[in-house]
């Protein structure tokens, strides 16, 4: 019997855990830290030896080949045993696709790609298809291969977990678009971190699409430099495209192949021109699979916002709260300001990865009031816009209560109140979910 051991005890090394025994591997699974008691639970329900606390390297070393959960880094001392010693590493959704054979639509990107993701999982299930979520969304995808049946997957595949991934293909690839983040974990290389997001694309057949968004330079100059054998679907707000989805007034336009179909701007439930550019990747992506014209513009009508991304909170005294706490990055908040319509008061800040705050300057001047900074360390924020609000209009908080406290004496009937961070919550928070939700209650205090 083939030895699978899985490294890392959280949603996909649980799932990958759960597909090796239902194949019939000798499955171990360790955790060097806590495992999470509903983890736990399952792991003893299918009776899968685990350990958690330590590795144990007698029991990981002898294995035929290993599954790491993305949060593990390829420098951990005993992935280095184990990749020195010539044991394959992969990760759990190249486990998962060996034993899948549902069309697969996988999404990466810097930005975008929950939105996507879900909108295009909506798309397909409100046609009446039976399409399962999943990558880094809900359940994962090796848990749903090992205990359901889906026609399609919609996954959405962070580079984190594409980095373990060989023979993985997707039967449509997107990249959402590419700006830099995350740039800590590629040796403060762009060229590495755009390689690591191309990866969704190695393995496309001829027969297989990629849907990318056109306008995204990082994008656009990274395929001048690669060939790729499959169907070329890109997306536009600025021209027209041959194949994919562009522009033209107030509708957008679908083409693949012989077919064209049109979706007004009014009809997308989503606001935003970022949301345009999800829109469009979803829409492409949907009639690749057949989903009927109709089908898709009723499903863009009733699509909810997602939570933590521009979700409008509440208005108090007039002034309306957005939680955008997921925009994690300069390049996710832009798009966050760019479709304020009224003056803003600004809550950004957290733990910076390296942020260059210029490329606001321009919306900063012309939207923003107030800057209300939310982090420890807030020097950046200061230096960057005070000539452009004024270092008394900058004002420093560390939780999310004081946060909202202070944007609400700054900010007048008809305002709007944003947190849109750009940048990650770990400073004062456990994660973007835990700031977006203290600002929610913290609003609703009010
Ligand atoms: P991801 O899953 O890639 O982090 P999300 O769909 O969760 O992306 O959106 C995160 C934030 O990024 C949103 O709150 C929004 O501010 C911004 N955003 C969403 N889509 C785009 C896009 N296509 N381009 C730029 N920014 C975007």
């Amino acid at each position: 019997m083939s030895r699978l051991v899985v490294l890392g005890g959280a949603e996909s090394g649980v799932g990958a855990a759960v597909l090796a025994k239902v194949k019939g591997f000798d499955v171990f699974l360790s955790d060097n830290g806590k495992i999470g008691e509903e983890y736990a639970r399952t792991l003893k329900e299918w009776d899968i030896p685990f350990e958690q606390g330590a590795h144990t390297p007698s029991l990981i070393l002898n294995a035929d080949e290993v599954v790491k959960s993305p949060g593990i880094p390829s420098t951990a001392p005993l992935v280095k045993q184990l990749a020195a010693q010539g044991t394959h590493i992969i990760s759990e959704i190249e486990f998962a696709s060996r034993y899948d054979s549902a069309k697969k639509i996988c999404i990466t990107g810097s930005n975008g790609k929950t939105t996507t993701t879900t909108l295009i999982h909506y798309l397909l299930t409100q046609a009446g298809l039976n399409a399962g979520l999943g990558g880094n969304i809900g359940k994962s995808y090796a848990m749903q291969v090992a205990t359901e049946k889906h026609d399609y997957y919609v996954l959405e595949i962070s580079s984190f977990q594409l980095d373990d991934t060989y023979d993985f293909r997707p039967d449509v690839a997107i990249i959402t678009n590419i700006t830099p983040d995350h740039l800590d974990r590629y040796g403060y290389d762009l060229s590495n971190y755009v390689r690591a997001k191309f990866k969704i694309t190695r393995n496309l057949r001829p027969e297989d699409c990629f849907i990318f968004d056109s306008d995204d330079a990082i994008t656009v100059d990274h395929l001048s430099k690669i060939v790729l054998h499959c169907k070329m679907l890109p997306y536009s707000q600025e021209k027209k495209v041959d194949q994919g989805a562009w522009l033209d007034g107030n509708r957008i336009i679908v083409r693949y192949e012989q077919s064209e179909s049109e979706i007004y701007l009014r009809e997308l439930a989503l606001g935003g021109r970022h949301n345009i550019y999800n829109s469009m990747a979803a829409a492409i992506a949907a009639k690749v699979v057949g989903v009927e014209d109709d089908k898709i513009r009723s499903a863009f009508s009733s699509f909810s916002p997602i939570e933590h991304r521009l979700e409008p909170v509440l208005s108090v005294k007039d002034v309306m709260y957005i939680n955008d706490s997921k925009a994690t990055n300069v390049d996710s908040a832009w798009y966050a300001l760019d479709c304020q319509t009224k003056p803003v008061v600004w809550i950004v800040g957290g733990k910076d990865k390296g942020n260059d705050y210029s490329v606001l300057n321009e919306l900063v001047k012309e939207k923003v009031k107030a800057i209300v900074c939310l982090g420890v360390d807030n020097s950046k924020i200061h230096a960057a816009f005070k000539d452009i609000v004024g270092e008394d209009k900058i004002v420093d908080t560390d939780s999310a209560w004081e946060a909202v406290k202070v944007s609400s004496m700054l900010a007048s009937a008809g305002d709007v109140v944003l947190l849109s961070p750009c940048c990650a919550s770990f400073d004062l928070f456990e994660n973007y979910e835990d700031r977006g939700r203290q600002f929610k209650e913290a609003v609703r205090k009010l």
